[in-house]
């Protein structure tokens, strides 16, 4: 696990949304839900951070679409980068894994909502597949390690 001091950074594709958030981050997760697959247009494999720890340092690109009655997604209206998914009022949010600048030092440890994985391509990571979606517990509290 990484530290909970590191501060990770990321970006949409063009630059009009920049953000840093403090860590810690969840190990990634890939979620194969049909949300997820539009927005993505495969799947999407993102992390998990706390909200309170997420400072845009550039918005003017950053836009909300409500997916839900109970989520939002968020994404740069200029280059159409899917950035971060959050049920309205949780501390936690998702942030798609690969907009973080690299190395993240992060490890991808499982697949959610596998009932409705494409049919084009077989999962052969070895990983757990899961067909559930609350995983919020896998996400360490500020403090733990
Ligand atoms: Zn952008
Ligand atoms: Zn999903």
């Amino acid at each position: 696990m990484t530290s909970e001091r590191k501060v990770y950074s990321g970006s949409c594709l063009c630059g009009a949304v920049t953000y840093e958030i403090a860590g810690p981050l969840r190990p990634v997760v890939g979620c194969h839900c049909r949300q997820c697959q539009k927005t993505s247009g495969h799947y999407v494999a993102a992390t998990q951070g706390y909200w309170q720890h997420l400072h845009l340092k550039h918005e003017d690109g950053l836009a909300w679409y409500r997916s839900s009655d109970t989520a939002s997604r968020a994404f740069c209206k200029n280059c159409g980068s899917s950035l971060f998914w959050r049920r309205h009022g949780n501390e936690l949010f998702s942030i798609m894994a690969g907009t973080l600048d690299q190395p993240t030092g992060l490890h991808m440890e499982c697949h959610i909502h596998v009932q409705t994985k494409a049919d084009y391509f077989e999962l052969s990571d070895g990983l757990p597949a899961i067909a559930q979606e609350d995983i919020e517990h896998l996400t360490p509290k500020p403090g733990e390690t």
